[in-house]
Formats: structure tokens, sequence, C-alpha cells
């Protein structure tokens, strides 16, 4: 029997084989090959629904982060259920379009926009760009100007709190690269104020990623809401609170927030101010909805270190090494009862490339499966060829059926674009 509220787990074992949903992952490997990421569509809705109910009443939009899992379909899927998309680039902004996002809700955020991605986003009518620099401010005010239009527009404010998550995913630190800093706000909406062809309408705070924490969150959003209020009795008009993402995920033993305490501290903070609340929610929506697989290659002793050699590499899965993540990982046959302690390394040619480094596992043997968790957020998104690598498939399920939604990379793929030129070489 399933009950509708709580649904069966995406990645569960029916008869000691793990599957995702309905579909046996040994079945998706053997047909789609390996290294891959499976995605379940019904976790990525859950998991969007679930964010969604927590801003009940409240005005909300929820511009998916598109940065974290960029997959057409992925995104599609999200934006089936109403989400609009947070784009940093003028890829993105092509991916939300091709994906069916609907420009009025796409904000574009990103420290470093050049003027022809501003222009695009103008061109199509975005709903907001998330402004990080008092320089950017007067390039889109020109761009702006040179088509004729009015370009709606945020300060991305940094309030100068510690998130205290991985300082590689910090951003609303005053040292960090991003946004302004909170006490010059003031100054920069009133030269906003000034510019003909903007329209200043709301104020944009993202702090950093997989925070765990609420205080974080409360003491920016604290921060954010005084602001609100200093600027609106400066004269501004100010619509739209843009709460950024960053709610932390179960990767092993952490204890996020869940959806709907989240939804209560943002509303509890800036609620009653009257404002459309946008959030830009990117690995809460996505990182669990996902999973890497990879086959045992081989297994090699090395006196007191046992590895196991997997066909899945740093490559493909970089957090491990870029963050010292821990994922999960788990045989996708039945576990062996006996465990041992090892280290899972991919044939890349760097110590670093591993996706996990002492970990006890089920002991495993060639041609073995393994599925690494948590795996749909800054998984295939940060993928490159290195060790010329193509890179991996990614397969979408819903219920018993499944799809590949990108084809695994070809041997042609990898010098696609390139050219010999041979004058140059004499
Ligand atoms: C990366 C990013 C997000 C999403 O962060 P998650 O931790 O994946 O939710 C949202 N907004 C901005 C501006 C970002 O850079």
């Amino acid at each position: 029997m399933t009950d509708p509220a709580r649904p069966a787990e995406a990645f569960g074992r029916r008869g000691g084989w793990l599957h995702a949903e309905a579909v046996p992952v040994a079945q998706i490997a053997d047909e789609v090959g390996t290294p891959v990421y499976i995605y379940s569509a019904t976790a990525l809705t859950q998991a969007f629904d679930a964010l969604d109910a927590a801003f009940g009443g409240s005005r909300h939009l929820l511009c998916y982060s598109i940065k974290a899992n960029m997959n057409l379909a992925v995104v599609r899927t999200l934006v089936a259920r109403g989400a609009g998309v947070d784009v940093t680039s003028r890829g993105e902004l092509f991916r939300a379009l091709r994906a069916g996002a609907d420009p009025s809700r796409i904000v574009y955020s990103g420290v470093g926009k050049r003027d022809d991605e501003i222009a695009a986003a103008l061109e199509i009518g975005i709903k907001l760009f998330n402004v990080e620099c008092r320089q950017e401010l007067r390039r889109i005010d020109a761009v702006a100007g040179s088509q004729g239009r009015l370009a709606p527009v945020a300060f991305r404010v940094n309030p100068d709190v510690d998130p205290q998550t991985h300082p590689y995913i910090s951003t609303g630190l005053r040292t960090s690269k991003f946004g302004i800093p909170i006490s010059e706000a003031v100054d920069a909406y009133a030269e906003a104020k000034a510019l003909e062809n903007v329209r200043v309408i709301g104020v944009d705070c993202h702090i950093g990623s997989q925070l765990t924490k609420l205080e974080p969150f409360g003491d920016a959003l604290a921060r954010v809401r005084d602001l609100v209020l200093e600027l609106r009795a400066a004269g501004h008009g100010i619509e739209v609170i843009d709460v950024g993402g960053g709610l932390g995920v179960v990767y092993d033993d952490e204890v996020p927030p869940t959806a709907a305490e989240y939804g209560a501290i943002v509303i509890d903070a800036v609620g009653g101010l009257d404002c459309e609340i946008v959030v830009e929610p990117g690995r809460s929506l996505t990182a669990n909805a996902g999973i890497f697989v990879t086959r045992v290659l081989y297994e090699k002793d090395n006196g007191d270190k046992h590895f196991v050699i997997v066909d899945g590499a740093m490559n493909d899965l970089i957090r491990p090494t870029l963050y010292q993540a821990y994922q999960a990982i788990e045989p996708v046959g039945p576990p062996n009862p006996e465990t041992r302690v090892v280290d899972v390394v991919g044939p890349v040619c760097e110590s670093g490339d591993f996706l996990a480094q002492q970990r006890e596992l089920p002991v495993v043997g060639r041609s073995d499966l393994l599925a690494v968790r948590s795996a749909g957020a800054y998984g295939f998104a940060m993928a490159s060829q290195y060790n010329g690598r193509p890179r991996a498939a990614e397969v979408l399920v819903r219920g018993d059926r499944f799809a590949i939604v990108r084809k695994r990379e070809s041997l042609e793929d990898l010098v696609r674009g390139e050219s010999i030129p041979e004058d140059l070489l004499t």
C-alpha cells in the first residue's frame, strides 16, 4: 500500500536489488552502460512540491537554480510544476528557455555578466537582474537604454554572515566576491534610482550552499528586512525579495532544516513586508533525486590499503575531491554482509581522483555495480572530459519507465570543434 503522504523511496531495494523508482538500477546499467547518472522524476516533483507548500499562501516564486543540474528533462520536470529558473550565464538562459521556462519567471544572478548576456536577457524580458556591483548596474542601464527597454533590477546584498558551510560555497561573508556590502546598499540604490533605464524592484541575498543550520538564514534575512524598510523610507518601491538558495540536504548524518522549517523562517522574517518572495533552490530539489552508478573494474591491495577501482571518476563527479564531500556509496546488488574499509577510486591520473576514502563498504568484486547517492546536484553539471573521458549518460525514471535524457558522449564528441591548422605546424 502506498501512502500518498509517504510515497515509496525514490531509490530503494526490492528483492535485495537497488531500484530507481520501480526500475532495477542494474537493468539501466546493462542497457545504457556505465558510468551513468539516474534521476527520479517523482523525487524531483516531490521536492519541489514540499518546498512550494512550505511557502503556502504567501506570494512566492521558486526559481530553480539551474546550475545544480542543467539537464533539459530535469529542468522541464520542475518547470512543469510551476518553477521559474535562476540562471547565471547566457548558456543557462539558453537551457532554461529550451526546457520551456517562462521568461517572466527567470531571474539572472551571477557576478560577471557580459554585455551580450545582459542584452539577451533583456530581449526576452526576464523577471529580474540580480546586480552584483555598481559597474554592472551602469552596464545594464546602458544596454537597456540601447534597446529602449527598462531593466528590472535588485542588488545582491552581502549581509556579512558566516553560513558555516564549506569555504568554496560560502558566499555571504564580507570577504567573498559576491554582491555589494549591505552597508553600501543605500548609496547604491540611490544611484540606481537616478538611472533612466533600470527599474529597482527588489533586494536579493544568497549566502551560500549546503546550509544545515537555520541561524545564518535568520540572521541574513533580518538584515535584509531592515534594509527593505530603510529603502522604502528612502522612497524605493521594493516589491520583490529574493532570498537565494542554499538549503542543505542529507548526504550523511547532517540534519538540515526541513522545507517547512525553512519556509517558516523566511516568512517570519520577510513575510510581513507585502513583497513577492523569490527563492532560488538548487541542491535541495535535485541532490537526492539522483544517483551515480559505476562498475567495479579492479581491486587492488597495496599493503594496508585496499582500492576498489571503478569506471566512474573525478571528471564525472568532482564533489568528493573538490569539497571533501561525503556521498554515500552502496552496492546495486544485494549487499555482501562482509565489509572492508576501502578507497573507491577512478581511472584518472590524479591522486585526488576518488569517490570515497577509507570507507567501510560491503565487499564487492570485479563487474559489480556501485551506486553513489545524492548525485543529482553538482554531479553531471560539473563533469568534464578530463583524461579523454566522454561524459556519462543521464537517465530519467518515472515509475516503471525510463528514458535516456543525455546520450553518453562518443569519441567524436571529444574532438568536436577542434582542428589541426597544418600550415602552422611546419
Ligand atoms: C548556486 C546558487 C543558488 C543555489 O544554491 P543551492 O545551494 O544549490 O540551493 C542560488 N542562488 C545563487 C545566486 C547561486 O549562486
